[in-house]
Parts: C-alpha cells; sequence; structure tokens
C-alpha cells in the first residue's frame, strides 16, 4: 500500500514523462508542417508552453523531495503511445497529426485533474496550483484543436486534389 504522498509523486513524475513526451510530439510535427501555417505557430506556442508545464513538474517533484533523475526511465511508459503520434509519416499526417494532439491533450487533461485532487489530498498548495495552470493551458490547446479540426479536414482535402500541391504536411 502506498501513501497519498508517494502516489502523489509517483504521478508527478508520470506527468514530467507525459510532458517529455509531448515536447518530442510537437517538436517533430512543427518541424514536419510546411503548408498549415496557423496549426505549425499553435503547436510551436503549445510546445514552449509543454517545456514550461515540464520545468514546473520538476519543480513541484524537487519541492517535495523528489528528484527526477529515474523519471527518464518512466518515459518508456509512454514510449508506445508516443510512436503513434510522432512518427507520422502518413500520406494524411496533417489530419492523422491534428487528431493525435487533440488525444493527447485530453490524456493531458486528465492527468493534471488526477494531480488536483491529489495534491488538495495532501495539502500542497502550490502543487495544485502549478497543476491548475497547466490544466488551463492543457484545455485550451484542445479547444484550439477542436475548433481547428474541421478546417484542417477541409483544407487538406482541397490541397490533395489540387495538381502539383503537397497537402500532406
Ligand atoms: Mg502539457
Ligand atoms: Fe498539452
Amino acid at each position: 500500500m502506498a501513501t497519498a504522498e508517494e502516489r502523489l509523486m509517483e504521478w508527478l513524475r508520470d506527468a514530467h514523462a507525459m510532458e517529455e513526451q509531448a515536447e518530442t510530439m510537437l517538436g517533430s510535427l512543427a518541424q514536419r508542417i510546411k503548408n498549415y501555417p496557423e496549426v505549425k505557430a499553435q503547436v510551436q506556442r503549445h510546445l514552449e508552453e509543454t517545456r514550461r508545464q515540464a520545468e514546473t513538474l520538476r519543480e513541484c517533484i524537487e519541492r517535495r523531495g523528489g528528484d527526477t533523475s529515474s523519471v527518464k526511465d518512466l518515459t518508456g511508459k509512454l514510449v508506445a503511445m508516443g510512436q503513434g503520434l510522432s512518427g507520422l509519416v502518413v500520406g494524411d499526417e496533417i489530419v492523422k497529426g491534428t487528431m493525435a494532439c487533440y488525444t493527447f491533450e485530453h490524456m493531458e487533461i486528465a492527468s493534471y485533474s488526477v494531480l488536483i485532487a491529489a495534491a488538495d489530498a495532501v495539502g500542497d498548495f502550490e502543487t495544485r496550483a502549478a497543476c491548475e495552470r497547466s490544466l488551463r493551458e492543457e484545455e485550451a490547446m484542445a479547444d484550439w484543436l477542436k475548433q481547428h479540426l474541421a478546417t484542417v479536414t477541409g483544407s487538406y482535402l482541397g490541397r490533395e486534389e489540387a495538381p502539383g500541391v503537397v497537402a500532406k504536411h
């Protein structure tokens, strides 16, 4: 049986690994997008937020007396998912990439919601506040993606039918 403090530490480390995975995914997506400037700019904005979120989680872990030295080992847990999201070399890459980001944001929303409840359970208000800030960023990114899935799809389909135009990214 683990204490609530131990679980919180474990979940903070999982979340840190998740943000590192997000950084990899968003970085490779931003780099690959050539013809969808709005999506590229938004992914780059969220990449910067993601780096700050990872740093914030590291600060929470260290403030609670943990360290991030073993964090890298946990990253493996998410590698399988990350492979599905970052190695998108399919023809409809921009559509699949946008969908994958939308899915990933919701996993992050779930993760921060759990962290907020766990921080409450142990009375760690700094961790709670930090996770609430990140949660709002994830929700904003999920909303943006939700609002743009249709236009990205329309634009992709239009480009695909136009001769001599690159549609996939
Ligand atoms: Mg994030
Ligand atoms: Fe995110």
